[in-house]
């Protein structure tokens, strides 16, 4: 390759965002970052932008833009600092660019994520949540485009590796019978029921496996993690809800597996380190080193499976009913569990109310065809309206 690849890392001060910038970091020889953005880490921002030099930075504010801007031409960077969605936009779609890694948490990495999509570049999805608000819109705009889609969410990552590169085709023509759809169990997945009660923002982020954003780290304790995921992977390989199976392995060492009819079964194991993922992306359809180290399947000696509980898991029903339901129902799903997560975080509700929240957010709002962004935008901003209602009633 000769040419340096131009990288603008959206949610760059996150957990993927960093685990990004520490593969890229490993190869200056192929990859240049283009642009960085933060939204409220934002001297770790700056502390970035010292670091990779990139043309853009983008922040959500005016007011910081102008503290940042200065921070940075006192440190003899001629970055320009761009403000807000309009800035993550412009960053994503940017002609100079080659590939976006959109890793923004929830609905505010939409827009630039489809920006990026829109533009036709090299897209590297984390930001599931785009993907499951406005799941037809997408893939459609990633068909128009010719951009090239690949699942940075170490489970798709895995069964994109698992499929043959024509999968396209369709699931059956390419003889594949299911996905098998991996999930932790999460911190709580043995805990006493009548405990979960109790448990703190802090226990709900403490992830036996992976070290995550809070939304995440709160979702995989839920399990809607799992079922934003169902509802990923049936956009992302064209799959319907019922080819999909959830499987609940503690060890995080099988990412996700795929079952063809001939009865085998292809799976993709690995430690758990987001960077082998986001390595696989960025190089694909080559190799890098990603600095994970081997896996040692002497020292993991075992591997467990189990089926989820629903009981438990209430989450993991109602995402399934939303992807069943298809039009607006998974964008409700997705506002509705963001309010509710985000509400358990500030300690305004106890964690088996997050699935309550969203149970009552689906009872309430119809769900109707999405045929376009606004479409999608409303269903967003009616479930948060909705579901702020229900905290207001029930609050603590
Ligand atoms: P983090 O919370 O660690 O990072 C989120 C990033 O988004 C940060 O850079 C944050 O900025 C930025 N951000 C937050 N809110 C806004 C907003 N309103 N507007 C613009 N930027 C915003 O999350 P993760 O890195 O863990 O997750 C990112 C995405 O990747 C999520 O969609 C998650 O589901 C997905 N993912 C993550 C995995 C992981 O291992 N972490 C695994 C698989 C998927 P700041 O920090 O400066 O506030
Ligand atoms: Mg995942």
């Amino acid at each position: 390759m000769s040419q340096l690849q131009q990288i603008s890392v959206l949610g760059a001060t996150g957990s993927i965002g960093l685990s990004t910038l520490d593969v890229i970091a490993r190869h200056p020889e192929r990859y240049q970052v283009f642009a960085l953005s933060g939204f409220s880490r934002l001297l770790e921002l700056e502390t970035l932008c010292l670091r990779f030099r990139p043309r853009f930075a983008v922040v959500p504010t005016a007011a910081v833009a102008v503290k940042l801007q200065g921070a940075l031409q006192s440190g003899g960077l001629s970055t320009r600092v761009l403000v807000g969605e309009a800035g993550l936009c412009e960053v994503a779609a940017h002609p100079e660019v080659d590939t976006v890694m959109a890793a923004i948490v929830g609905a505010a990495g939409l827009k630039p994520t489809l920006a990026a999509v829109e533009t036709g570049k090299k897209v590297l999805l984390a930001n599931k949540e785009a993907l499951v608000m406005s799941g037809a819109l997408f893939m459609q705009a990633v068909r128009k485009s010719g951009a090239v889609l690949l699942p940075i969410d170490s489970e798709h990552n895995a069964i994109f590796q698992c499929l043959p590169g024509d999968y396209g085709r369709g699931l059956s023509q390419v003889g594949v019978r299911r996905i098998l759809l991996t999930a932790s169990g999460g911190p709580f997945r043995q805990t006493p029921l009548e405990q979960l009660q109790a448990v703190t923002p802090e226990q709900a982020c403490a992830h036996p496996n992976w070290s995550m954003g809070r939304k995440i780290s709160v979702d995989s304790a839920s399990m809607m993690n799992k079922g934003l995921e169902l509802i990923e992977a049936c956009w992302l390989f064209d799959a319907k809800p019922a080819q999909i199976e959830v499987l609940i392995h503690p060890q995080s060492v099988i990412h996700s597996l795929v079952d063809y009819v001939d009865g085998s079964v292809l799976a993709q194991l690995g430690n758990p380190d987001m960077r082998t993922p986001i390595s696989h992306a960025l190089a694909w359809p080559e190799r890098i080193d990603s600095g994970v180290a081997p896996l040692d399947l002497f020292a993991i000696a075992r591997l467990d499976f189990q089926a989820p509980d629903e009981v438990r898991f209430p989450c993991l029903r109602l995402a399934r009913d939303a992807a069943d339901a298809g039009g607006s129902a998974p964008a409700l799903l997705n506002a509705a569990n963001e309010v509710a997560v985000q509400a358990f975080l500030q300690r305004r509700i106890r964690f088996p109310e997050i699935a309550n929240v969203i149970a009552e957010v689906l009872n309430l709002a119809p769900t109707v065809a999405v045929e376009s962004l606004e479409g999608v935008l409303q269903a967003d901003a009616q479930a948060r309206q909705l579901a702020e209602q229900w905290l207001q009633r029930h609050e603590r």
